[in-house]
């Protein structure tokens, strides 16, 4: 079961991490009646994936990013998208007390029940770590009794490691036509892969099913911080 919030706030740094991750649970959020706030802190506009033939320039790149992005949400119900305009493969070297302040400026606004960021270094991409550092920071300085709780996704390959196994987990089989659709609308990023997953999913296939179908979190323990 998923549990109904006052506001979801997700801060994610790239067009498509929010399809990949969370999608099914945004969804469901929205069907509840929740409201949701994604800001999305890049277009994405580094992706190496230009298509072969090529559907992008660098120049143009940014622009179809954000059409997908904007799609994707639509596709979830997600009506509150921000686009922070951040440089992609750029966040881990943003000041940090920018981009705390910019977390805590989102929260102050949106007064969220649930933050749903990424677990800073266990995340992968320098992005997604950074991401998930600013997150974690602003949401400390909240005194204990009235911080948000924080979902955090980690998917590194020692997080059971470190964290052991996930202490929520969402069935998204509700939703899961809009988790593909999502998918789906960042074409850019996912058209090589989607006709396999299609096939697998179908088929039956267990990983794929147990992937795709399950969201993960970690909620961020206060007591075992990582700094
Ligand atoms: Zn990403």
């Amino acid at each position: 079961m998923i549990k109904k919030e006052r506001h979801v706030l997700v801060i994610l740094p790239h067009p498509d991490d929010e399809a990949f991750g969370i999608s099914g649970s945004i969804s469901m959020y929205r069907e509840m009646g929740v409201p949701v706030t994604y800001a999305c802190l890049t277009l994405g506009e580094m992706g190496r994936n230009l298509g072969n033939p090529p559907f992008a320039t660098r120049e143009t790149l940014p622009q179809i990013r954000k059409a997908e992005l904007i799609k994707a949400c639509e596709a979830l119900g997600l009506d509150d998208l921000r686009m922070m305009g951040f440089r992609d493969k750029t966040i881990e070297f943003e000041d940090d007390e920018k981009m705390v302040q910019l977390v805590t400026d989102l929260i102050k606004e949106t007064n969220p029940s649930l933050i749903i960021s990424f677990y800073p270094g266990l995340a992968v991409h320098p992005d997604h770590d950074a991401s998930g550092r600013a997150v974690v920071r602003a949401v400390r300085r909240i005194e204990p009794e009235k911080r948000p709780t924080l979902y955090t996704i980690a998917f590194a390959n020692n997080t059971k490691d470190v964290l052991g196994e996930p202490d929520i987990i969402h069935d998204i089989s509700d939703t899961f036509d809009k988790k593909l659709a999502a998918l789906k609308a960042h074409a850019s990023q996912t058209v090589w892969m989607m006709k396999d997953l299609e096939e697998k999913l179908a088929a039956g296939d267990p990983e794929m099913n147990s992937r795709f179908r399950y969201e993960r979190f970690y909620t961020y323990n206060w007591e075992n911080d990582f700094e």
